[in-house]
């Protein structure tokens, strides 16, 4: 066909495309600073941040950068942060995750304290970040068949679920307005649940990161929160990538365990996760933009290959198409002052 023929019988799609203004009021999907919620990382004693060499622009903050980067934040417009703290110290239980004064409580303690209620603050709720053997819950030898790769020690279910809940209250006392669990144990969002209602925490909502993939985007991410497991992988309690139903089982069993909201993780490569659960479901979907997709698109950008305001606009609205109504992405605030 050539440019700009009349096609007797053809649907004249063209007609809507026609200019800039045709096509911002035929969009079907829109994309505003309120949809982006950043990830932030806060690291116990450090003075100055320390950037994260597979996360161009994305830093390990110190308490003070991070109160600075939250205002920031909140000026552009974005609805929230979701925070993920990396103690000094590390034990088999991850104690510094329930702490009173443990890092990421401190942190939530003072952005609480500077933006009140102007930002939804977000608390990542798991334990490998606080774990010195990296996995995230606490661990047990192996019983029956399975043999772990660590000296034939596993996850241990439940024990984790206490210390969730224990978690999860110090999240709330500390000023979490939301508690995300993601550890994929089973029966965590009840117990979480119980044990914010047995505190008095009956408001908080839990958002569930209720379909996570072992997926091998996360890399990046262990480099910024020094999680990396010290032996064997996540295979064992985070959804395997061929799975699609499953996704569909584990949101069901979070919103019957009473999450409030729920999360597709990684988002890019699971478009069609993101679209069955949106499809699925009544409450609000978020989806996480992982490291190893924000870093993919800065790897190529740095090299000259992709126009990287253009990709990564394109990756936002297509995860905002496919029916997340937010999304966690590092590039949550620099995307908000582009879009308005
Ligand atoms: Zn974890």
């Amino acid at each position: 066909m050539s440019e700009g023929g009349a096609h007797a019988g053809f649907a004249h799609g063209r007609r809507l495309r026609s200019t800039p203004a045709m096509r911002r009021w035929t969009a079907q999907t829109r994309l505003a600073p309120a949809d982006l919620v950043l990830p932030v990382f806060v690291k116990q004693d450090l003075v100055d941040p320390v950037p994260i060499r597979s996360m161009p622009g994305v830093v390990q903050h110190s308490l003070d950068s991070l109160r600075k980067a939250a205002h920031e934040a909140a000026e552009a417009g974005i609805s929230g942060l979701m925070l993920f703290g990396i103690p000094a110290e590390k034990d088999a239980v991850g104690s510094q995750a329930d702490a009173a004064d443990g890092i990421v409580n401190v942190a939530l303690q003072q952005l609480r304290a500077d933006l009140g209620d102007e930002l939804v603050l977000m608390a990542d709720l798991c334990l490998c970040e606080y774990t010195d053997h990296g996995h995230c819950g606490v661990l047990t030898p192996a019983r029956g068949g399975a043999r772990g790769q660590g000296g034939g020690l596993v996850v241990d279910n439940d024990p984790t679920l206490d210390r969730y809940a224990s978690v999860a209250v110090a999240q709330a006392q500390a000023g979490a307005h939301v508690v995300a669990p993601s550890g994929m144990m089973d029966g965590q969002i009840a117990a979480i649940r119980a044990g914010l209602d047995s505190a008095g925490f009956t408001e908080t909502p839990i958002l569930a990161y209720a379909a996570k993939y072992a997926s091998g985007f996360y890399g990046p991410f262990r480099e910024a929160a020094e999680g990396a497991p010290q032996f064997g992988d996540r295979s064992t309690y985070q959804m395997d990538p061929p799975n699609a139903d499953e996704a569909l089982r584990e949101v069901a069993q979070d919103l019957a365990e009473g999450a409030d909201a729920v999360m597709v993780k990684p988002a890019l490569p699971y478009l069609d996760i993101v679209a069955r659960v949106a499809d699925a479901v009544d409450v609000p979907v978020s989806a996480y933009q992982v490291s190893g997709e924000y870093a993919m698109v800065e790897a190529a950008a740095a090299n000259g290959w992709v126009d990287r305001q253009r990709a990564i606009l394109e990756t936002l609205t297509a995860i905002r198409r496919a029916g997340a109504g937010s999304v966690l992405t590092y590039g949550a605030v620099e995307a908000a002052r582009w879009l308005r």
